[in-house]
């Protein structure tokens, strides 16, 4: 059998880590496992977990890293990712990295790559200012780069685009600096591994997927 694969989008919110997810769907074949959307999937769910998380999310905060990691790695447990997955909004801390590579290392496993997504932080707000997401299916728009035009999934008909709460500005500068301070670490952390790749983030969106293809292209 083939190892598994497991690809980490980082780069900070509103680097494109959702919309390159999606366009890498077809050429991966691996589940998309976001945290941020399993715990926006708790909080409209109501569940204890994702009551325990609005708290920290409503403020541009991380949700404490016990929390996360326990959530993630029960996703990651389940049959759909036995070949692997693309991972996108974690890991965040070096805890979580950490974490994620001893739980990996007991299935014999390890990270395959890291997809630094650089984009410069004026062009980050721009992005986020203008974001708009679909209730029913979690795809990202913009008002502006990405208007909603067809639903990917055929589900929808742009009718439950909304922006999140914590894309309002207070709340994106917050977010930013937590990147700065706690995940942009990771940067380092997976360059020594070798793992990293970087790639410009802020090109146009099909050309930004064409670099991430060409970076995973000898996996
Ligand atoms: P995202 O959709 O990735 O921007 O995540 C939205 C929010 O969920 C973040 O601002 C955090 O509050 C929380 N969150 C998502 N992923 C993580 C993570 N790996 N660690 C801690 N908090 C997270």
């Amino acid at each position: 059998m083939t190892q598994p694969q497991y690809i980490i989008l980082l780069g900070p919110p509103g680097s494109g880590k959702g919309t390159q997810a999606a366009n890498l769907r077809e050429h991966l074949d691996l589940p998309h496992v976001a945290s941020g959307d399993l715990f926006r999937y708790n909080l409209n769910n109501e569940t204890e977990l994702g009551l325990k998380a609005k708290t920290y999310m409503d403020r541009g905060k991380l949700v404490p890293d016990d929390v996360t990691i326990a959530m993630v790695l029960d996703r990651l447990a389940r049959p759909d990712c036995a070949a692997g997955a693309l991972l996108d909004g974690f890991p965040r801390t070096l805890p979580q990295a950490q974490a994620l590579d001893a739980a990996l290392a007991e299935g014999g496993h390890a990270i395959s790559r890291v997809l630094n997504i650089q984009v410069p932080e004026e062009e980050v707000v721009n992005r986020l200012s203008g974001r708009l997401i679909c209730r029913e299916c979690q795809e990202p728009f913009h008002k502006i780069y990405k208007p909603f035009e067809t639903c990917p999934y055929g589900k929808c008909y742009g009718e439950h685009l909304y922006q999140r709460d914590d894309d309002k500005p207070a709340t994106v500068r917050n977010r930013l600096k937590v990147y700065n301070d706690q995940t942009s670490p990771l940067i380092a952390y997976y360059r020594e591994q070798g793992v990293l790749v970087d790639v410009d983030g802020a090109q146009p969106i099909t050309e930004v997927t064409a670099s991430l293809k060409a970076a995973l292209d000898d996996l």
